[in-house]
């Protein structure tokens, strides 16, 4: 029981006892009290004690409707709670999920950046464990043959001089666009060295490598180079190696080591031409 209603209890038994000896001394017969005196002081008390239940009860109400309120405050103080901490772990998952993504972003750019020549844009020779990796675990890459052809620019020191290091630079990047555009978006293509490059078809036979080596060299030869210099189009021709996975016996290195002593014989035989086996 609260200390409050203890109070009332005892307030109520004091005024019963008070009202009984009250009562005792009225109906007293030596009272020198009248019967309607007597009958006044007991409706005084009475009228006391009603008054004071009603406030009672009155108290009574008023500590019910707080305690309902602060029940209603307190639902609505833990919803706000609760919507809070909710938005709280949303932006904190939304956070996260950022975060990951601008890592790996990051991480992309990076090793994009690590693999590729920055003149060019073309792969640099980084890429090649990764590619030889690849074909090592598809078997399908491997049966379906694979080819390389190594490409080099003819007499291009000699360009160099004669234009101006600058324009070389220009020459090889226009020169890699070229490529980009002549093979298929699964071939890749590397900055093997200075001006050597390195072409790797997916899924084609020795035919396939022949035709695409000859078609290179040939639109190379009948290209005229817009240099972005403002001076007049420039043209190279360049000789290139190629061997095959389906007519060539190894590895991939051992196919890359052809392909290079190809390169030498086509350069040997004159420039501005291919040298790989027949179909
Ligand atoms: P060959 O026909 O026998 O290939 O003759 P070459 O002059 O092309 O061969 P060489 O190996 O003697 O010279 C290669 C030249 O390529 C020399 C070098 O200055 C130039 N070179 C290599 N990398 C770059 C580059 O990034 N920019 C420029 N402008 N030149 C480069
Ligand atoms: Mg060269
Ligand atoms: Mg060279």
């Amino acid at each position: 029981m609260g200390l409050v209603m203890q109070a009332i209890e005892e307030m109520e038994l004091a005024y019963q006892a008070f009202r009984e000896i009250t009562e005792q001394l009225l109906n007293d017969e030596k009272s020198t009290h009248s019967p309607a005196e007597r009958v006044e002081v007991q409706s005084l008390f009475d009228t006391i004690f009603h008054a004071y239940q009603k406030l009672h009860r009155h108290h009574s109400h008023q500590k019910k409707e707080i305690i309902s309120k602060t029940e209603s405050i307190n639902q609505t103080i833990n919803a706000i709670f609760f919507v809070q901490l909710t938005l709280v772990l949303i932006a904190g998952m939304l956070v996260v999920v950022y975060f990951d993504r601008v890592v790996l972003k990051v991480f992309d750019m990076t090793e994009n950046m690590a693999l590729h020549d920055r003149l060019t844009g073309l792969y640099n020779r980084h890429v090649l464990d990764r590619i030889k990796s690849e074909l090592g675990r598809s078997r399908e890459n491997r049966e379906k043959g694979y080819g390389l052809i190594l490409l080099d620019i003819d007499h291009f020191k000699m360009f160099n001089d004669t234009y101006g290091h600058p324009a070389g630079d220009q020459l090889l990047k226009k020169m890699s666009e070229l490529l980009l555009g002549a093979v298929r978006r699964q071939d890749k293509i590397i900055r093997f060295g200075g001006e050597e490059i390195l072409i790797i078809l997916f899924w084609v036979d020795i035919s396939g490598v022949k035709k695409v080596a000859e078609k290179i060299r040939g639109s190379v030869e009948g290209t005229l180079f817009d240099l972005n210099d403002g001076k007049a189009p420039k043209n190279v021709t360049v000789s290139a190696g190629y061997a095959s996975s389906t007519s060539d016996e190894g590895s991939f290195d051992d196919l890359l080591q052809l392909a290079d002593t190809r390169l030498y014989d086509a350069k040997k035989s004159g420039r501005n031409r291919v040298a790989g086996p027949d179909m």
